[in-house]
C-alpha cells in the first residue's frame, strides 16, 4: 500500500502552471522513449473552483482514505443510500490469494437494499419526480420522447407487475433483448425491482449468439420488440428471437413467454409474425397493471445482473455482478469521474447491451437523480453532425463515448461539429479502448472547443465501474492516459513473474484488494472465474490488459497483454504503434498485429485504414512507416503495412485483433469465433486485399 501511495502523490508535486514534462510512455520494458514530449493539459481555474474534487490534494486526501480505511471510506458512502436493514459489522470480507482458498468477494453483506428503489422511489421521495430522468431520442429526426422520476417509476412497477403475474420471481433470470429504447432502462430496473436477475443481450447479435445466452441462464421470460430502425437500415428483432427460441427448444430450454415491445416507428404489429400462446404484445398487457408494486429488498451479496463481455479475445464470459457493492461503486464512480451537478445533462451513446449502459446510463447515473439522454439510432444517421445535433437538442453536459466513435467522426472532418454550438458541453468522456492522443486532442479541441476536461475511463465488464480515471479539474490530463486509480482501487504493475514493479515501468495490470463493484463469479463457472482472473498472478485481480506507468505516476494502457509485440527483444505495445500511426494525417484508424518473423522473433503487421477519398499509395505507405520511426523508433516501424477499407470490431466498437493476428499470419482456417464481429464482410475484405497485395 505505501508503495502505492508513494506513486500516486508523486503528482501531488507536479509542476502547477502550464508547462511541458518528458513524455514517458514507454512500453518496452526499462527503456525510456526518446524525447518526444507531452503536453500536460491543464483545467481551468474556473472548472477546477467548481469541480467535486478541486485539486491533487484534495484527490490524495481522500484517496489515502479509501485505502488506509476501505469499511469506513466505503460505509460512509453506502449510508446515503437506502438500507430496509443495514449490513452485519464487517463492511467486506475477500479472499483475493488463490493460495488461500477459493476466491470470494463480498461487501455490505447482510444488508437489505434494492438498486431499483434507489434509482426512483428514492428520487421520487427527495422531490426530484418532476425531474426528467430519461430523455428518448429515436432514429428518425423529431421522434422523441422523455420521462419524469415519477413517470419512470410507475412504468418500472407496471412491468414488474406484469412479470410477477406472469411468475417470475426472485433470483429468476430474466433475458432483455431490445435496442436503445426507454423500455430497455425500465426492462432492467423492474427485474431489479421483483429481485429477478437480468441478462441484457446487445439487439445486434445474432440468433446463434442469443440462443446460447438463453441456454446458458434459462430465463422465465424474453423481452424484446418487434423491429427496430438503425440509420435507413431495418432490423427484424422479433424474427431473430424466434430462431434463437427454436434453437434453445432444440437444446431442451424452452421459453414460455415471450413479451414484445411495438416499436412502431419501424414496424406495425400487423407485419409481425407471431407465436400464439408464447407471444404477448408489451402494449397489450403491461399498461393495466398497477402503477404500484413492492419492492423485493434483497441481500447486497444476491446478484443484480449476469452479462457477456463482448468477447474480443474469445468465447464471451458470463459475468455476475450482486446488488450492494456495484450500486455504490457505480454511483460513486459516475458522480466524482464526471464532475457530477444536479443541473446536468449526461448522454452516453454505449447501448445498454454492454456494460456500460448498464453502469452509465441506467443505475450509476438514476442513482444520482441524473437526467439521460437514450439514443436510438446510428450517430451518424442522418449525417456524422447527429452527435451534436443531440447535444445542442437537449443541451447535453456531459458527453461519454468511444474512441472508434471519435476517430470515425475525426474522419469525417470538422465541419460536422463546428455546424453545432456544443456551449452546454463541460465534460465530456471515453471507454473502451486506449484513446489515441491524435484522437484524444481532436476530441478536446474540436468537440470541446479546448474547454472540457476528458474523462479517458478505463475499466471493464469485470469490474463493474471505472478504475483508472482523471477525475476533472482534479489535476491536468496527459492526451492518451487514464491517469490515476479511482478511490479504492489499487493498481499495480506486475512482470512476468507476479513481482509488483515499482515508479516508471511496464508491465502486467493487475489489481491488488477488492473494490465493491468487482464481479464475484463467471456465471456457473467459478473455476474459469480463478484460473482467468486471479491464477496468472497469485495474489491479484489480473486484468487482462497492459500498462505502464511514467515518471509522474500517470497509467498508460498499452492494450491486452496478449498484443503485446515482442520486436528483438523490444517489447512494443499495439496501442502505441497505432498512436503513431493515427497522427498521420491520412490515416483514419489503424490495427497492429504481430507475426512470426525470422529474424526478430516477431515483427509488425499494421492494417491501416485511409481518410475517406485518399487513395493507397506506395509513397504514403512509406510516410506512415517514417511516422512511426520518427515517433517512436526503428524497432517499431511496420514491416507491413495491409490496406483495410475496415477492420473487424465487436458490436461494441473494439478492433478484434485476434482475427487480424490470423489474417497476418495466413492462418485463414483458424479465424475463431467471430459470431460477435459487427460485420463479418470485412474479414473477407481483408483476406482480399492481402491476396493482392496492393
Ligand atoms: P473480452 O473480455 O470478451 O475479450 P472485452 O475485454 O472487450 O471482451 P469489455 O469488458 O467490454 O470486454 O472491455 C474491457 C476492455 O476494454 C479492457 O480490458 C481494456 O482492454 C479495454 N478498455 C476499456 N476502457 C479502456 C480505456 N479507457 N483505455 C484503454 N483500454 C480500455
Ligand atoms: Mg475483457
Amino acid at each position: 500500500t505505501s508503495d502505492h501511495l508513494r506513486h500516486v502523490e508523486s503528482m501531488a508535486t507536479m509542476p502547477s502552471g502550464a508547462g511541458k514534462i518528458p513524455r514517458l510512455n514507454a512500453v518496452i520494458l526499462g527503456e525510456s522513449l526518446a524525447s518526444e514530449e507531452d503536453d500536460l493539459v491543464y483545467p481551468s481555474e474556473q472548472f477546477s473552483s467548481q469541480a467535486l474534487v478541486p485539486s491533487p490534494q484534495k484527490y490524495l486526501e481522500m484517496y489515502r482514505r479509501s485505502i488506509e480505511d476501505p469499511a469506513g471510506f466505503w460505509s460512509d458512502i453506502a449510508s446515503e443510500f437506502y438500507w430496509k436493514q443495514k449490513w452485519s459489522e464487517e463492511v467486506y470480507s475477500e479472499n483475493m490469494d488463490v493460495r488461500n482458498g477459493p476466491i470470494h468477494i463480498e461487501w455490505f453483506k447482510g444488508g437489505f437494499t434494492n438498486i431499483c428503489y434507489n434509482c426512483l422511489d428514492k428520487n421520487v421521495e427527495s422531490g426530484i419526480g418532476d425531474k426528467i430522468a430519461l430523455y428518448w431520442e429515436g432514429n428518425e429526426l423529431g421522434i422523441d420522447g422523455s420521462l419524469t422520476y415519477r413517470q419512470l417509476l410507475e412504468r418500472v412497477c407496471q412491468l414488474s407487475n406484469y412479470m410477477k403475474d406472469i411468475g417470475v420471481r426472485k433470483g429468476d433470470a430474466v433475458v432483455i433483448y431490445l435496442p436503445m429504447l426507454m423500455e430497455l432502462p425500465i426492462a432492467m430496473l423492474a427485474c431489479a425491482r421483483i429481485g429477478a436477475v437480468h441478462s441484457v443481450v446487445f439487439a445486434g447479435f445474432s440468433a446463434e449468439s442469443l440462443a446460447q445466452r438463453i441456454i446458458d441462464c434459462k430465463p422465465k421470460v424474453v423481452i424484446t420488440c418487434n423491429a427496430v430502425m438503425r440509420g435507413s437500415k431495418i432490423i427484424y428483432l422479433k424474427d431473430i428471437v424466434d430462431k434463437a427460441l427454436t434453437e434453445s427448444t432444440e437444446n431442451g430450454i424452452s421459453i414460455d413467454a415471450c413479451l414484445v415491445f411495438e416499436n412502431q416507428s419501424a414496424l406495425k404489429k400487423e407485419a409481425t409474425k407471431w407465436h400464439e400462446g408464447r407471444d404477448v404484445w408489451w402494449q397489450d398487457v403491461v399498461p393495466k397493471y398497477p402503477t404500484t408494486c413492492s419492492v423485493e429488498w434483497v441481500d447486497a451479496e444476491d446478484p443484480l445482473f449476469l452479462l457477456y463481455t463482448s468477447g474480443s479475445t474469445g468465447k464471451p464470459k458470463g459475468v455476475l455482478h450482486t446488488t450492494g457493492g456495484y450500486m455504490v461503486y457505480t454511483a460513486t464512480t459516475f458522480k466524482y469521474a464526471f464532475d457530477y451537478k444536479p443541473s446536468d445533462v449526461y448522454w452516453c451513446t454505449a447501448d445498454c447491451g454492454w456494460i456500460t449502459g448498464h453502469s452509465y446510463v441506467s443505475y450509476g447515473p438514476l442513482l444520482n437523480g441524473a437526467t439521460c439522454v437514450v439514443f436510438e439510432g446510428a450517430p451518424n444517421y442522418p449525417d456524422s453532425g447527429r452527435c451534436w445535433d443531440i447535444v445542442d437538442k437537449y443541451k447535453v453536459t456531459i458527453f461519454y463515448t468511444a474512441p472508434t466513435l471519435v476517430r470515425s467522426l475525426m474522419r469525417d472532418g470538422n465541419e460536422y461539429v463546428t455546424r453545432y454550438s456544443r456551449k452546454s458541453l463541460r465534460v465530456l468522456g471515453s471507454v473502451g479502448e486506449p484513446i489515441n492522443p491524435s484522437a484524444w486532442r481532436w476530441y478536446f479541441n474540436v468537440v470541446g472547443d479546448s474547454r472540457c476536461p476528458i474523462s479517458d475511463t478505463w475499466w471493464q465488464t469485470e469490474t463493474g465501474g471505472f478504475m483508472i480515471t482523471p477525475l476533472p479539474g482534479a489535476w491536468a490530463q496527459k492526451p492518451g492516459s487514464a491517469t490515476f486509480p479511482f478511490f479504492g482501487v489499487q493498481p499495480v504493475i506486475v512482470d512476468e513473474k507476479g513481482t509488483e514493479i515499482e515508479g516508471e515501468c511496464s508491465g502486467y495490470l493487475c489489481v491488488k484488494g477488492s473494490w465493491p463493484g468487482a464481479f464475484r463469479t463467471l456465471y456457473g463457472d467459478h473455476e474459469r472465474y480463478e484460473t482467468t482472473y486471479f491464477k496468472p498472478f497469485p495474489g491479484y485481480y489480473f486484468s487482462g490488459d497492459g500498462c505502464s506507468r511514467d515518471k509522474d505516476g500517470y497509467h498508460w494502457l498499452t492494450g491486452r497483454v496478449d498484443d503485446v509485440i515482442n520486436v528483438s527483444g523490444h517489447r512494443i505495445g499495439t496501442a502505441e504503434v497505432e498512436s503513431a500511426l493515427v497522427s498521420h494525417p491520412q490515416c483514419a484508424e489503424a490495427a497492429v498485429v504481430g507475426v512470426e518473423h525470422e529474424i526478430k522473433g516477431q515483427g509488425i503487421y499494421a492494417f491501416v485504414t485511409l481518410v475517406e477519398g485518399v487513395p493507397y499509395s506506395e509513397e504514403l505507405r512509406k510516410s506512415l512507416i517514417v511516422t512511426v520511426r520518427n515517433q517512436i523508433g526503428a524497432f517499431a516501424a511496420p514491416d507491413v503495412v495491409h490496406w483495410a477499407p475496415a477492420l473487424p470490431k465487436t458490436r461494441s466498437g473494439k478492433i478484434m485483433r485476434r482475427i487480424l493476428r490470423k489474417i497476418a499470419s495466413r492462418q485463414l482456417d483458424e479465424l475463431g469465433d467471430t459470431s460477435t464481429l459487427a460485420d463479418p464482410a470485412v474479414v473477407d475484405q481483408l483476406i482480399e486485399l492481402g491476396n493482392s497485395k496492393i
